[in-house]
């Protein structure tokens, strides 16, 4: 064709263990679908930011590595972390760092019974309709706000005092929340759920409350919208799912609640996530929710559906860049590159790969991750 095609520079951090295997695969299918299109590409550069870096030279990325993702258009991140090395290390060294250095203060986690997974509740194997949600997560304060301490030292053992401090502010509650609404004002049942839980919780929880309805009244006739205490929540999530549809969070209380999601959709392995920056001054981070899963790392049986939902995330982020939209998923039109019919492609051959049981193990078929793989790439061929 006449136009040239846009190109995207992608940051890739496949990491540990599935991570690699998924990252691999992610970037096939992107291939994939920017050769099938041939209206978009993306250049990819692999940094090694893993467990095993750490453990050779002491670090997970390097002096100014993060610093150095704000050169490209978006991340795609594997999963990192290893049982000899404690989880805090990768996260407070590499995961925060990213995500408070790129401003990426909104975490999304859509949740949806895709074909030929079988969710655990009965009511929703029978009609997967009834679930489908997302979980908007704060995702820059809150509970994991680092601060806190740990008195006396060893001579006292025994009286031994650990303070965790929540730390919520105005602008922090009050952009997630906005981007909440605008999220529920975009989806077909326009409807939001708060979770907090300030019946116990008498200050940040209850900042929470005062400005979710502040904020709601601008939404007021446009969104539906209400409130809930994070235990009862879990009850309504198991026993009526269908009566939800955009939630929203605090960091700790949505990182509990998308786990929850995942285990009702079928499989951990399924679920994506995004890391974003709504500003778009920065970019944002696409990764699948699951971990490195050593138990069976290097088998080659990893589910990369996770990882292909998330590239498919990040190519509807990327349809927006040129300032259409800053809701994952809701540009007007078809975005920079055709790239909204891209990423519909991309979950619609997910789903007919599912659909006709080429599964991996986890979702109960007996598939490697490439036969996975291949057939979504064959798949894409065909539904574009
Ligand atoms: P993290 O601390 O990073 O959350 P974790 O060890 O708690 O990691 P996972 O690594 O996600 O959790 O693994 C949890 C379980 O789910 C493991 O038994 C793993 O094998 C399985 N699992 C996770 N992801 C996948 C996947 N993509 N395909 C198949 N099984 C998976
Ligand atoms: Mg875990």
């Amino acid at each position: 064709s006449s136009m040239a095609a846009r190109v995207f520079k992608i940051a890739s951090i496949p990491g540990d263990g599935i991570g690699v295997d998924i990252t691999d695969a992610a970037v096939q299918v992107l291939q994939k679908l920017s050769s099938t299109f041939g209206t978009f590409s993306f250049e990819f550069n692999t940094l090694d930011w893993s467990s095993e870096n750490y453990r050779q030279r002491g670090f997970y990325a390097p002096q100014g590595g993060v610093e150095g993702l704000k050169q490209y258009d978006a991340i795609y991140f594997g999963a990192v972390g290893w049982p000899d090395v404690p989880d805090h290390i990768s996260l407070w060294q590499m995961i925060l760092p990213i995500r408070t250095t790129l401003n990426q203060y909104a975490n999304v986690r859509p949740t949806r019974i895709i074909p030929g997974t079988l969710s655990p509740l009965s009511a929703c194997a029978a009609n997967p309709s009834l679930l489908d949600w997302v979980i908007v997560r704060e995702n820059s304060e809150g509970e994991y706000s680092g601060h806190g301490g740990t008195t006396p030292s060893t001579a006292h053992a025994a009286h031994t005092v650990a303070t965790e401090v929540s730390i919520f502010t105005r602008v922090g509650i009050e952009r997630i929340v906005r981007f909440a609404f605008e999220t529920a004002l975009h989806r077909p049942r326009k409807k939001l759920t708060m979770v907090t839980k300030s019946n116990a919780q008498r200050h940040g929880m209850v900042l929470w409350d005062a400005i979710f309805y502040e904020v709601a009244k601008e939404y007021e006739g446009r969104v539906e919208f209400d409130k809930m205490l994070v235990d009862a929540m879990t009850v309504r999530m198991v026993n009526r799912p269908e009566s939800l549809d955009t939630i929203v969070a605090t960091n700790l209380h949505a990182d509990i609640l998308s786990d929850l999601a995942a285990a009702l959709s079928g499989s951990i392995g399924i679920a994506p996530s995004s890391n974003l920056d709504p500003t778009r001054q920065f970019p944002s981070m696409f990764e699948p929710i699951h971990g490195s899963a050593p138990d069976i790392a290097g088998l080659g049986i990893a589910n990369p559906i996770g990882a292909f939902w998330s590239a498919a995330e990040m190519v509807r982020w990327l349809a927006g860049s040129d300032g259409n939209s800053n809701i994952v998923g809701l540009v007007s039109g078809p975005g920079v590159g055709n790239m909204v019919h891209a990423a519909d492609c991309l979950m619609k051959a997910i789903e007919n790969v599912t659909q006709a049981g080429i599964k991996t193990r986890d979702l109960g078929g007996a598939s490697t991750t490439k036969e996975v793989t291949d057939a979504v790439c064959i798949e894409i061929g065909q539904v574009y």
